[in-house]
Order: structure tokens, then sequence, then C-alpha cells
């Protein structure tokens, strides 16, 4: 599944070359999660402007075309959120060749065409009047702080796991209190900080969060630092977790030695999902 950091390396990939394409064609494939919400003849002409992202969704602008003025007052208005789902994959292709069977979305623009390859078809492409507006606004709500926000202090993400009595793993999972942290990111980051995947997320000491924290910006950003540095190009964004798990110190590693104190890593199912740590690094 991509995963925050694969997200992001694919904004950086596609960003620069985007910005002012003009759309020439919007062409649709097999239905997505969502529809589109606007008859993809109406996207044509319009220009776009600055990718953003928020937790695992792009956002692209899109500037109505025809007007004479150069437009860089902001990026306030219309545009398309898109979500890779659980197995999409965006290419900005220079010639495209004809889409194959799960290519379902196809931006074509004097730049190039941005491409959804999604077997699973989870993902979503869905017009939306304005970023704060439903529906972008609606599907927005309730994702929590972005990882590196400076707004996201110590304390303030202390207070945000006080509100909460799941298990520490369950509640970063959720992606209500901070996004980006996927299945093995989470694993990794409590592992780094010495946190016991169970403990309740009120339980935790203002250190401990405060440990957390840094320990999941750390994560991330090792592994963007991997999809900036060893993939090729963005279209190859999905390896980025794959390349992370090698390195993983628990993650995927049931059964195996722990390197810090030679225990073992053991794998419980938490929330439907697998957690692995270890039990002689990691306490309640
Ligand atoms: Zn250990």
């Amino acid at each position: 599944m991509p995963e925050l950091p694969e997200v992001e390396v694919t904004r950086r990939g596609i960003a620069a070359p985007l910005r002012g394409a003009r759309v020439q064609a919007v062409r649709l494939g097999k239905p997505l999660r969502w529809p589109l919400g606007q008859p993809p003849e109406a996207l044509v002409g319009a220009t776009v402007g600055a990718i953003t992202r928020r937790g695992k969704y792009l956002w692209l602008p899109l500037h109505p075309g025809g007007g004479a003025g150069n437009r860089d007052g902001g990026d306030d208005g219309a545009g398309l959120l898109l979500h890779l789902g659980m197995s999409g994959s965006l290419a900005l292709l220079a010639e495209a060749p004809a889409p194959g069977p799960h290519d379902h979305f196809d931006l074509v623009t004097d730049r190039g065409t941005l491409r959804l390859n999604d077997p699973r078809r989870f993902g979503a492409v869905v017009w939306s009047p304005s970023l704060q507006a439903a529906p972008a606004a609606t599907l927005l709500r309730r994702l929590g702080a972005e990882p590196f926000d400076p707004v996201l202090t110590p304390p303030a993400f202390h207070t945000a796991l006080q509100r909460r009595r799941a298990p520490i793993k369950a509640v970063l999972l959720a992606g209500d209190v901070i996004v980006g942290a996927g299945n093995i990111y989470a694993c990794e980051a409590l592992f780094q900080a010495g946190i016991h995947p169970a403990l309740r997320a009120d339980h935790l000491s203002r250190p401990r969060a405060a440990r957390l924290l840094a320990a999941l910006r750390d994560t991330l950003a090792r592994a963007l630092d991997l999809g900036g540095s060893t993939l090729r190009d963005f279209t190859d964004a999905h390896g980025v977790s794959g390349e992370f798990q090698a390195e993983a110190a628990v993650y995927g590693r049931a059964g195996a030695t722990c390197r810090r104190c030679g225990g073992t890593v053991r794998r419980v199912v938490q929330a439907q999902r697998s957690t692995y740590f270890c039990p002689g690094c990691q306490r309640r």
C-alpha cells in the first residue's frame, strides 16, 4: 500500500514539471473509489497550479483557462484530489502509450500525461470547487497533524494522545492524531522510542510522547531520503517502503534476533494489523 513517503516522493516528482501545464484532455477508465464529480470536458483548458500533499492525498489546483492574465494569485480555487488507494501509482509520461487495463485516469497536458495505474481501484480522483469545500474538505477533515508540521510540538502531541484510551499503535494507525504513521513506520518508531505497542495512548508520559514524535519524524525522514536517493524516478515510488523494510529493526522480522538486545522479535495482531516489536526493548 502506498504510504506517506511514496505519496510525497510522487508529489516531488510531478509538481515542478506539471506546474503551469495546460489540460488538453481527460480520460477515465473503469470507476475508481468515488466518481470524478465533474464532466471530464469541463477540465480541458485549465492550468495546473502548485501540487500539494495532505496526508496521503495530493491536491492538484486547476485554474480556469482562457484568462489572459498571469495567474499567480494562490491556489485556493478548484482542483483535483487524488488518492492512490491500496495499489495506485502515478506516472508523468512524455509519450503516453495506449492505456492498459489498469490505467483508470489520464490527465493529458501540454507537458505530458499524468496517468493513474490502479489494479485494485481503491484509488480516487475527485474534483472539488476548493480545498475548503466539499468533497475535498470532507475527505480531509478527520486527518491528524502533518508529521513535520512545526505546530505539532511534543506537548501538543502528548495532549492529543491524552484523549485516547486505545493502544498507542492503533492510535498511530488511525491517522487522526498524526498522519503518515503507516504500519511499518508505526512499528519502527515505537521500537526506536522503546514503547510497547499495546500501551494505552493516554498512559504515555510527556518525555515518552516526545521521544515517540522524534522517532516518527526520524523514521519518515529516512524513508523520504531513501525515496529521494535510491530511486531513479518517482514512478518507482511504490518501492520506498519495500526498500525501507530491508533495513527495518522489527517490521517483518518475527522470530529473528533483536539487533539491540539479542532477544526475539515478536509478531502480534492488533486491530487486524500485524504488529512487530521487541518485548525486551519496548516497555509498557
Ligand atoms: Zn530488543
